[in-house]
């Protein structure tokens, strides 16, 4: 998203600098993976209901696919710009490097609030960025799925799109389609889990367990709705989440003795994640303007909003309780915020490994899609927590044994398997 000063892709080239010196990269490694192998800008022209003609900007980058063909979400966002995407497809590449899957990096992005858009404008939108790009994506060369303020019915008619255009079924074209129509059981799921599945890995690191947790969340969408969820299953406590909305922009809702209740806060959140806040203080929660969600006094916090949220000025405010910090979001904390994380010890669950339980399902979900034949739910999470699991494992035990920050470490082995890919191709 576009904002004054901070630029998501310059923050994604220096972590991958930073990794590119530890492993001593060759010059023409680096040049390759420093910058996505190519990128589409276009524009799609959609007809509004009042009949009248509104032009959106749309984007697809696809950052490497030495492993496998380009995967990536599509973002809706008013903000959107083109270093965000660039930086998303690389934060891709690592991400589905480091569950070890064979697949490579992609993110694409429209310049839109949906909030503004009817279910029909929105429709037509998806077929406009279809259209714009079908000769460039496909099964076996970049596949897309639902991101921030896209979902499954997106999904489907950006298929529909697609295979109108092909005059076939082509149902690996795109993930996260809807149960019934091609999609996985638990992909929903998948990402808010993905992330507890290797919280609770941290935690039994540090001899502990969920049930003696209090964690406040930012962001109230499937990624912070599902980790939520499953983290009361564990039997740990969360007192704040916090959302965006067009009148308060940001705000947190709070609950501290007896933690939120989820089912009681999802009856009045909107479909974008947004909390109302006469609903709110209705039912006894507390629910202020301003992001004070990473002051609260917590032993976890989970950031599972946007990009640039945990910074120079707003990591001051973590206070002292605070253990873990497990990543939702993709590029939730900068680098200048990491350094002085990295001198507090809080341990952190970055990004691209936290939040790879979506991509991983993802790929089940072509597996599935492939064979023609779809597990049930409890198998596709089983699987889910095992990959997510033993990728947790390789990671933090090489941070042991290397005495690397944990980010560093999930660098390490994300870089080296795409890079070896990339030698090994014989492309450098
Ligand atoms: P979503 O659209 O379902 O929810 C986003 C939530 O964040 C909403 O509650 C919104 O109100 C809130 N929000 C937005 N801006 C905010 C701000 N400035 N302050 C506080 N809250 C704010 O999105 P999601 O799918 O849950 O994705 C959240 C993050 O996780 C994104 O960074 C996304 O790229 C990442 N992610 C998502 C998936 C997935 O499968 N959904 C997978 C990997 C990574």
């Amino acid at each position: 998203m576009a904002v004054k000063g901070f630029n998501p892709f310059e923050m994604a080239q220096k972590q991958f600098d930073t990794v590119a010196d530890l492993l001593e990269l060759d010059q023409p490694t680096r040049d390759l993976l420093r910058q996505p192998l190519r990128e589409y800008h276009f524009n799609i022209p959609v007809r509004m209901d009042d009949g009248s003609v509104r032009v959106f900007r749309g984007f697809r980058c696809q950052h490497n696919d030495a492993r496998g063909p380009c995967k990536g979400g599509i973002r809706f966002h008013p903000q959107e710009t083109i270093d965000t995407v660039r930086a998303l497809s690389m934060w891709m590449t690592w991400k589905c490097a480091v569950v070890d899957i064979p697949l490579g990096g992609g993110k694409g992005g429209v310049v839109c609030d949906p909030h503004d858009l009817s279910p029909r404008e929105q429709e037509r939108l998806c077929r406009g960025w279809v259209r714009a790009i079908a000769q460039d994506v496909g099964p076996l060369r970049d596949v897309p799925a639902p991101d921030v303020m896209t979902n499954p019915q997106h999904m489907l008619w950006m298929l529909d799109e697609f295979e109108a255009i092909y005059g076939a079924k082509y149902p690996g074209f795109i993930t996260g389609k809807p149960v019934g129509m091609g999609g996985s059981l638990g992909r929903t799921e998948a990402t808010g889990y993905g992330l507890v599945f290797t919280l609770r890995e941290a935690l039994r690191e540090m001899g502990n367990q969920c049930e003696n947790t209090v964690t406040a969340v930012q962001g109230f969408g499937n990624v912070a709705q599902y980790a939520i969820k499953l983290i009361g299953r564990f039997g740990g406590k969360v007192t704040c989440v916090s959302c965006w909305d067009q009148v308060d922009r940001t705000s947190y809702t709070y609950r501290k003795k007896t933690g939120i209740n989820l089912d009681e806060l999802l009856t009045i959140t909107d479909r974008f994640g947004g909390i109302d806040k006469a609903k709110a203080e209705a039912l006894e929660y507390e629910r202020l303007p301003g992001d004070a969600w990473i002051e609260q006094d917590v032993d976890i916090l989970i950031p599972a909003a946007l990009e640039n949220q945990i910074n120079a000025e707003t990591v001051k405010k973590i206070k002292p309780r605070v253990k873990i910090i497990a990543e939702g979001a993709n590029g939730p904390t900068t680098p200048e915020a990491d350094a002085v994380i990295k001198e507090r010890g809080i341990f952190v669950v970055p990004d691209f490994l936290a939040n790879a339980g979506g991509v991983t399902c993802s790929y089940f979900e072509q597996v599935q899609g492939n064979q023609n034949y779809f597990w049930p739910k409890e198998e596709v999470l089983n699987k889910l927590d095992e990959k997510m699991t033993a990728a947790f494992l390789a990671v933090s035990e090489l941070a042991r044994s290397k005495k690397l920050f944990m980010r560093d470490a999930a660098y390490v082995i994300a870089v080296s398997r795409v890079a070896n890919a990339c030698r090994d191709r014989g492309w450098v």
